[in-house]
């Protein structure tokens, strides 16, 4: 299994890793250890590059699971490393910084939403400095819309830390918070629970990556809301 360290060191950008395997009708390489993101939960993979200290260079296109690994889809029509070669792994960090400060905005506009009006998540998406977040929000008007906005802003402001866990399944299903996430549709053989903590306002089961504190976000601005029928409604948010 790789080293595959976006899940606990976040803000690593490059490492030195060994070519594992490669595939060459997928077009995908897999290393020892990387610092990409294989996408999940609403946030895009990583995109970058792998170096070999001979000067030949791959652009990584895409980055998705393969089993406990990661691959890194390589672009164009270039010959692949070999197993056993040595590279730097190195990712796109302008994009991935952008999509750390998205989501955990994101995170902040589910916080309030619940803390506020107790309306549960149904799904998300993203892309660097924007996103939109469902819930189940019968209540939600256009009214509401600005107040959200203010409350969330509040909540960046106050400078909270964003802590990240690794916690063993029961551990993780005995937390009230939790649940609402919709945790209990996790399949029964995973063991361990990575949890992603707004301190003081957010607590979810997510495998992104995050900013260490809300102020390393800013300030957010609500660019629109949709109703998805009468109980869904979709708020779309921007990085200001
Ligand atoms: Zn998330």
């Amino acid at each position: 299994m790789s080293e595959n360290l976006c899940y606990t060191e976040a803000y690593t950008r490059i490492v030195e890793a060994r070519v594992v395997a490669v595939d060459t009708d997928a077009r995908t390489v897999v290393l020892d250890r990387t610092v990409f993101y294989p996408g999940g939960g609403g946030q895009p993979a990583d995109r970058g590059w792998l170096r070999a200290a001979d000067g030949r260079v791959w652009d990584i296109a895409s980055a998705k699971k393969a089993g406990d690994d990661i691959a890194h889809v390589v672009d164009g029509d270039v010959d692949l490393p070999a197993p056993g070669d040595g590279l730097s792994a190195d990712i796109d960090w302008e994009r991935r910084y952008a999509l750390m400060r998205t989501h955990t905005a994101l995170h902040a506009l589910c916080g309030v939403v619940w803390r506020d009006y107790g309306a549960q998540v149904t799904g998300g998406n993203m892309e660097p400095g924007g996103g939109r977040m469902d819930f189940e929000f019968e209540s939600m008007t256009g009214e509401l819309v600005g107040a959200i906005e203010t409350a969330v802003n509040r909540e960046l402001a106050a400078q909270r830390d964003i802590r990240v866990q690794i916690l063993p399944r029961d551990e993780a299903f005995a937390i009230p918070d939790l649940i609402r996430t919709k945790i209990n549709l996790l399949p029964a053989g995973i063991t361990e629970i990575r949890t992603i903590e707004i301190v003081g306002l957010d607590l979810q089961a997510d495998g992104g990556t995050h900013v260490a504190n809300t102020r390393e976000v800013g300030s957010i601005r609500v660019t629109g809301y949709e109703s998805k029928g009468r109980i869904n409604k979709r708020i779309r948010i921007e990085l200001v």
